[in-house]
């Protein structure tokens, strides 16, 4: 049988806001968000916890969370303090073992199989020193993998009712992990997004319980290869190991379709959604990019990517869907067969918003934008889509 691993996920509470109360300890238990000033256009890049008890979330416009929370306290990103207090704190995971896998900047797995501590021990003794060496509080999930470990750390958090930092460590022992999962909702799961999630609420499957029952064949059938990954997630297993080479600085969303589409119009739609997750995760980041790249499979596999240089760096949806068309339009003939489509924004900057405010060019779009990010803020992701009414593959 094989080793049972000892898999710990490692995310820093408010991190924006923690190093911001570190710098200022005036703003300690007050509403305030990290981000630029709404006449700036900007995005709450992160919010204190008392800003999240008026509905402040990360990723909304600062103009609405104003609307939110009249007193919100607006800081300016300082993004060279955070990339200096998170190297700190990866020193730190580094210290217990080379095994870390960055997922962000606030955000680590780290694989202790190795360690003869418990794991549980080892999170609480982490998240003391984190807190006692350099004043930021972390949140932890401990799991026999990454995937149960990242949704326990997600439960964890949420268990924790405060106005505080939550500072939260949850474990789920080995062989409890399909029973963890059973009575969370099908959206809390990896893999399951809107869309899918929309089929199976069709079919009366809301929580990952329900899901675990269907069998695997069913589930192929229904969702195709995307299936038998759901199958095994469902029931909390999950094998993939720590990822230990850091990616390059990029963003990219890519999708394999569960059946190969030549459908101009679900083709299309596609790179929009792919483009719309680009756009939004560099606005929550603060970053534009100045090269963008299409990935492109055929049903045989072979695999092309094409890239290109942005005339002026942008964080903005349509103009990254408007160039990842182009490209797609150099590779792809009429009637041909894709098996995957991606895109990726590389080149990538900080100061999104201050760029912008010179990028007079831009304005129309940039306003368009904010109105789409704060319609999305109040009803989700999926709620207004650019351009015409757009088909998108399954993906
Ligand atoms: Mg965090």
């Amino acid at each position: 049988m094989a080793q049972i691993r000892k898999i710990l996920h490692f995310d820093l509470d408010a991190f924006y806001c923690a190093v911001e109360e570190l710098r200022d300890p005036s703003l300690r238990g007050k509403a305030f968000a990290v981000g630029a000033r709404p006449e700036e256009r900007g995005v709450v890049a992160s919010c204190s916890y008392a800003a999240r008890a008026f509905g402040v979330h990360s990723a909304m416009p600062m103009s609405q969370a104003i609307r939110l929370c009249p007193k919100l306290i607006i800081v300016p990103r300082q993004h060279g303090a955070y990339e200096k207090a998170s190297g700190q704190v990866m020193e730190h995971l580094y210290a217990l073992t080379p095994l870390v896998e960055r997922v962000s900047i606030d955000e680590a797995f780290l694989d202790m199989t190795g360690d003869k501590e418990s794991a549980e021990g080892i999170a609480l003794r982490l998240q003391d020193t984190i807190q006692s060496e350099l004043g930021l509080s972390c949140s932890l999930g401990v799991a026999t993998n990454k995937l149960v470990a990242k949704i326990a750390n997600d439960v964890g958090k949420a268990e924790v009712q405060s106005n505080n930092s939550p500072h939260a460590v949850k474990v789920v022992p080995p062989g409890t992990e399909a029973d963890f999962f059973a009575p969370l909702p099908i959206r809390s799961l990896w893999g399951v997004g809107p869309k899918t999630a929309e089929r199976l609420a069709s079919l009366g499957v809301r929580t990952i319980g329900h899901l675990a029952r269907m069998t695997e064949e069913d589930l192929v059938r229904r969702f195709g290869k995307h299936g038998r990954e759901l199958s095994y997630y469902a029931k909390g297993i999950d094998n993939d190991p720590i990822e230990t080479v850091r990616e390059t600085q990029s963003v990219s969303k890519e999708t394999t379709f569960s059946k190969d589409v030549r459908e101009f119009d679900v083709l299309d739609g596609t790179l929009l959604y792919l483009s719309e997750g680009i756009g939004r995760e560099l606005r929550v980041e603060g970053l534009t990019c100045r090269t963008l790249s299409l990935k492109f499979r055929y049903p045989d596999f072979t695999t092309v990517t094409r890239q290109m240089t942005l005339s002026d760096a942008t964080d903005l949806d349509y103009v990254i869907y408007e160039n990842a068309l182009r490209l797609f339009k150099q590779i792809w003939r009429s009637g041909q067969s894709v098996r995957l489509l991606g895109v990726s924004a590389s080149k990538l900057n900080a100061g999104g918003e201050q760029l912008s405010l010179w990028d007079q060019g831009d304005h129309s779009k940039r306003k368009m934008q904010n109105t789409v990010d704060a319609i999305r803020g109040k009803f989700g992701n999926q709620s207004v889509r650019w351009g015409k009414e757009t088909k998108r593959g399954d993906a």
